[in-house]
């Protein structure tokens, strides 16, 4: 695969690289199995997080033995510096490494977040300490708010910043990424087939591959995956005429009332599962009937008219969904469907 400059790291990585997220739903030795066979195919950063469950522990079995010119990244979510330097401490053990290339404050999408990272003595001084010692390659950081993003690639404090990009989720293309590049900050796209409701891995890859210094990071559960957009990043990377029809065309379906399904609304006091009901559309189209409009399934979506319209969900949704009525229409559209294909 082709490599990259990640910014002014320093770091030059594969143009994909690997996201830990989807491995922690397989068994050990598939986990193995499929990072290796990422490695295989030129993969050489993998992204992953003290978060991510058994992510961690999965790579450090899967790259012991090869760790040589592989560009290992993790994030910690702690604010405060004693759970901080505890998760950190975690990684280096979970991953069996002694030098973590990429090390983010994962998710730091308030200014009260951002406070107590920089905060004297707390996870920004921890991590440059870690740095100065040579534990630590580069310091970074990931949001899913675009004004706190801007932000803190203008500080110029961190490295790297990892925020969602695909050809729904573009807004970066506007201001952020052309501040990254100024500034000199890595872009890690995060998302890029938006947490995998953008099925068609050519355009979401040929989207991306169209800004330069953008490093998408995707999440990979099976060798299949992998092996496809590899084979995509090789070939052409130009849309076709009909590529093109068909972006806009889902562009149109999807419009600006896209849900990236990351649960950032929840919890819903009604137990609603707000993220099912929202991507809704996608699941009735891409699935069986049988599935679709199964018992489980009409039961989840009823639940959604339970909904009392407090509006929590929305005001924690970062990218200013309306939650509440989208809801009702998915339910309602769904309904509609329903008695479609009973008729
Ligand atoms: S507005 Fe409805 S869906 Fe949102 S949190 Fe409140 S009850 Fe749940
Ligand atoms: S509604 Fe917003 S917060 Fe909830 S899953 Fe969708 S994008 Fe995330």
């Amino acid at each position: 695969m082709r490599q990259v400059e990640l910014g002014r790291t320093g770091l030059r990585v594969s143009e994909v690289a690997f996201g830990g997220i989807p491995i922690q739903r397989l068994t050990d030795d598939e986990a193995v199995a499929v990072v290796r066979r990422c490695l295989d195919l030129g993969v050489t950063m993998l992204d992953t997080a003290h978060g991510y469950g058994s992510s961690e522990e999965r790579i450090g079995r899967a790259i012991a033995g090869r760790r040589k010119g592989l560009v290992i990244a993790t994030k910690s979510p702690a604010r405060e510096a004693a759970p901080f330097r505890e998760q950190m401490e975690l990684s280096f053990r979970r991953l069996g490494v002694d030098h973590i290339d990429l090390f983010q404050f994962h998710n730091v999408s308030t200014a009260e977040d951002l406070e107590k990272v920089l905060a004297p003595g707390g996870p920004l001084d921890i991590a440059r300490e870690a740095k100065a010692a040579g534990r630590i390659g580069h310091i970074g950081v990931t949001s899913h708010k675009l004004e706190m993003a801007l932000q803190m690639v203008d500080s110029g404090l961190f490295e790297t910043l990892m925020f969602p990009f695909n050809y729904i989720s573009d807004e970066p293309a506007r201001e952020l990424i052309p501040l990254c590049r100024a500034k000199g900050v890595g872009f890690i796209a995060m998302k890029p087939m938006g947490g995998g409701l953008l099925e068609d891995a050519t355009l979401s890859f040929k989207f991306l591959r169209q800004y330069e210094g953008v490093l998408p990071v995707v999440g990979i559960e099976q060798a299949a995956e992998i092996e496809e957009i590899v084979g995509i990043m090789e070939g052409d990377t130009a849309f076709t005429a009909a590529e093109e029809a068909r972006l806009a065309e889902i562009i149109e379906f999807l419009g600006t009332r896209f849900c990236r399904r990351c649960d950032y609304c929840q919890p819903c006091p009604q137990g609603i599962s707000i993220s099912t009901v929202m991507t809704i559309k996608s699941f009735v189209r891409r699935m069986p009937p049988d599935r679709v409009f199964g018992e489980g399934m009409r039961a989840t979506v009823a639940r959604a008219e339970t909904c009392i319209v407090c509006g929590e969900c929305a005001a924690r949704c970062p990218y200013g969904l309306p939650v509440p009525e989208m809801i009702a229409q998915n339910a309602q559209w769904y309904n509609e469907q329903m008695a479609l294909h009973s008729a």
